[in-house]
Order: structure tokens, then C-alpha cells, then sequence
């Protein structure tokens, strides 16, 4: 098929994740407009539980974003002015500013060309007397390379906090992420892979005293009502939401599936094309089971191709156009334009395509057509 034809399609289709499960949605709100139970309560607790156990965390902690979940992540374990937190340039905002909001200052380290996340190698000379916790992004739904992150961590006596907000469900070594750093953190945004109807995310840890911390921290720092032991904030994932959740869980795997499905099929039908030198595919290091949150390729003339692939109809997206430290937010962190070269580099190359699990077979095989035409291969 010619990707002149294609009718303009969606980058991500949340109706086409919807529709099919509608019954049991409407079937899950009404359930918790009838308890009239809207925070906290058994809707949430059951969703701890459920995504707990389904994840292989001892705790799980539900709040209102994965942006929240980070900041908690952080307040729990008192970092504040003077403390430095190491973690990647190359990365969603939100993964540097829970740092700054609370005083502390990011250390940014470069990311490993081919995958995108934290290079483990340039760890250690980043480490100081001031670091107190390392945060690995398991970006685009691919695991970080956690061993030699939390060897070093291990080593210099720092806590690991892994953003998972784009990876739920993937896999480093067999085990799932998000039970293998000290407290790591979900996002439930529409679009991530487990997505609510609205904002909501989450910790887990499998350290109780940090996750009764964490319960107080999330709830204006109250256990008890009208008593306050430390400063909290509130961040509760609305009952609603965590009804939602529960419906949505029980599809997780599915859908993981289906974008492994969509990404195996890109990659078979992309390498057939023989752009190497234009295009680089995606990896999925031994180590690594990738859930695909984005379909992620490097490539030559990055913007000329997405403005092609657009007049085409065929949307692709840049994740992310620039890396933090070269961002006016973070300029007082004194990093300049060579810094950092890789990440500034990937800022340059990477498209993003459409991967979510629902997308037509005929609408990936026209992104791939209209790739070859650009450059010239049909
Ligand atoms: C989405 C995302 C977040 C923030 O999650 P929200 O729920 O949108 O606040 C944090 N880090 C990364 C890497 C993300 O992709």
C-alpha cells in the first residue's frame, strides 16, 4: 500500500484501547459512585494490592502522579538542600525537577548511545561525598542496566530510585522493574502503558518502614486524623482512577504484547529496507524485556523525515528534542552545549513511531513505506 492513501491516523488510539473494555469500565465507576468512597478506601487499597502482587513488590503505595511519586520517593528519604542526585539528561522533565523542587541539585550523566538510558560506565565519576540517591529512567519502556548502577550504589552506600513511570512490566534479568531499586516509580498518565483516565502513579518498595513513610509523606504527613508527624503533601490516586486501574491491570500483559508484536514487525520490516546507514533500529539488550512505551529509532534528517511522514498523514513524535541541561529552566546549573555530547546528540535523531498495541497492521507496513520513500530506497 502506497502511504500517499492512508487516512491521517493517531499517533497513540486511547478510544481503540477503550472500546472493547467499556462494559467493565462503566461497570468499575459506577461501582465507586455507589460506595461513595472516593478517597482512599477499598478501591485503592485492592489496586496496591493487586498491582503489588502482579508486580512482585512486597508494598505499593498509589499517589496522584508519577511526577508525586518521584518528590515522595525523594522526601522519604530526606533529601534536601546540599544533596545531590545523579540521574539522566535524557529524560521526561519531571525526573530532574522533583530533584530541585526540594533543594536538592541534579548531576546529570550521559546516556548509552544504543539504549538510551544511563551509562553505568560514566557513573562512578560523577559520585561525591553529597550524592544521596541515584535515579536510572528505564526510558521508552527499556530497562536501565541496573547491575553495574546498583553495584556502584551498593559500593558508596547510596539508595537507588528507579523512575519506571514508561516500563511497567519490563523486564531486567527476568524480573519485572519497579521491585528491584530501593523505591521506584509509576506513572499512570493516559498514554503510559497502564494508563487511568486521568493523572495517577505510584511507588513500590520492599522496605515497610520507607513505605509507611511514604503513606504519611502522601497524606499531609497524617496518620492519625488532625495529627501531623512530619510535612506531607497530599497526593491520593482518586478512588475512580484506581477503580479504572483494576479493569486495566488485567489487560496489561495483552497489550504489552501487542506493542512487542508491532515493534518485532518494525524492526523485521525496516531492517528488510537496508537503511542502516540512515536508521537505527532499537535494541533489547540480553538483559532486557522492553514494553515499548515508544518505538524509538535514531535517524539521519530526523526533521525532514517527521515533516514527510507528516505530509503523509503518518504522525511520529520527538522524544525528547532536547536534553535537560541545555534547557532555560536549567541553566543555573552551569552546563553548556558540549556537555553531555551523546544525549544532545540522541535530541538530534530520534523519531518516535507509532507502536501502541491496537494500531492497524496495514497503518505500521504504510510508516514503514513512506520511511523507504524518503530515502529513496522505493
Ligand atoms: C510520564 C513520566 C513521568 C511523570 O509522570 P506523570 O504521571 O505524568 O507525572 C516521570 N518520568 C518519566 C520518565 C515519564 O515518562
Amino acid at each position: 500500500m502506497k502511504a500517499q492513501q492512508i487516512v491521517p491516523f493517531p499517533f497513540v488510539d486511547l478510544r481503540a484501547q477503550f472500546e472493547p473494555i467499556r462494559e467493565e469500565i462503566a461497570a468499575a465507576v459506577m461501582r465507586t459512585l455507589e460506595s461513595q468512597r472516593f478517597i482512599l478506601g477499598p478501591e485503592v487499597e485492592a489496586f496496591e494490592k493487586e498491582i503489588a502482587s502482579w508486580n512482585g513488590s512486597d508494598t505499593a503505595i498509589a499517589c496522584a502522579s508519577g511526577s508525586d511519586a518521584l518528590l515522595l520517593a525523594l522526601m522519604a528519604l530526606d533529601i534536601g538542600p546540599g544533596d545531590e542526585v545523579i540521574t539522566t539528561p535524557f529524560t521526561f522533565v519531571a525526573t530532574a525537577t522533583a530533584i530541585i523542587r526540594l533543594g536538592a541539585t541534579p548531576v546529570f550523566v550521559d546516556i548509552e548511545p544504543r539504549t538510551f538510558n544511563l551509562d553505568p560506565g560514566k557513573l562512578r565519576a560523577a559520585v561525591t561525598a553529597r550524592t544521596k540517591a541515584i535515579i536510572p529512567v528505564h526510558l521508552f519502556g527499556l530497562s536501565a542496566d541496573l547491575d553495574p548502577i546498583r553495584a556502584l550504589a551498593l559500593s558508596s552506600g547510596i539508595p537507588v530510585i528507579e523512575d519506571a513511570a514508561q516500563a511497567i512490566g519490563a523486564k531486567y534479568r527476568g524480573r519485572r522493574v519497579g521491585n528491584t531499586g530501593l523505591i521506584n516509580c509509576f506513572s499512570f498518565f493516559p498514554a503510559k502503558n497502564l494508563g487511568a483516565a486521568g493523572d495517577g502513579g505510584l511507588m513500590t518498595t520492599n522496605n515497610q518502614g520507607l513505605a509507611d513513610r511514604i503513606r504519611v509523606l502522601a497524606n499531609h504527613g497524617s496518620r492519625a486524623k488532625y495529627s501531623y508527624e512530619i510535612i506531607g503533601i497530599n497526593s491520593r490516586l482518586d478512588a475512580l482512577q484506581a477503580a479504572i486501574l483494576r479493569v486495566k491491570l488485567l489487560h496489561l500483559e495483552d497489550w504489552t504484547e501487542g506493542r512487542r508484536r508491532n515493534a518485532a514487525r518494525y524492526t523485521k520490516l525496516i531492517s528488510d529496507l537496508r537503511l542502516a546507514e540512515h536508521v537505527t533500529l532499537p535494541v533489547e539488550p540480553a538483559y532486557a524485556y522492553h514494553v515499548y512505551n515508544q518505538f524509538t529509532i535514531r535517524c539521519r534528517r530526523r526533521d525532514a523525515l517527521r515533516a514527510y511522514l507528516s505530509s503523509h498523514g503518518i504522525p511520529a513524535q520527538v522524544y525528547y528534542p532536547h536534553p535537560l541541561h541545555l534547557e532555560p529552566a536549567f541553566a543555573g546549573l552551569g552546563y553548556g552545549p558540549h556537555d553531555l555530547p551523546e544525549s544532545v546528540r540522541a535530541a538530534e535523531e530520534v523519531l518516535s513511531l507509532p507502536v501502541y498495541p491496537e494500531l492497524p497492521p496495514e497503518n505500521l507496513e504504510a510508516v514503514v513505506e513512506a520511511i523507504a520513500e524518503f530515502y529513496g530506497t522505493k
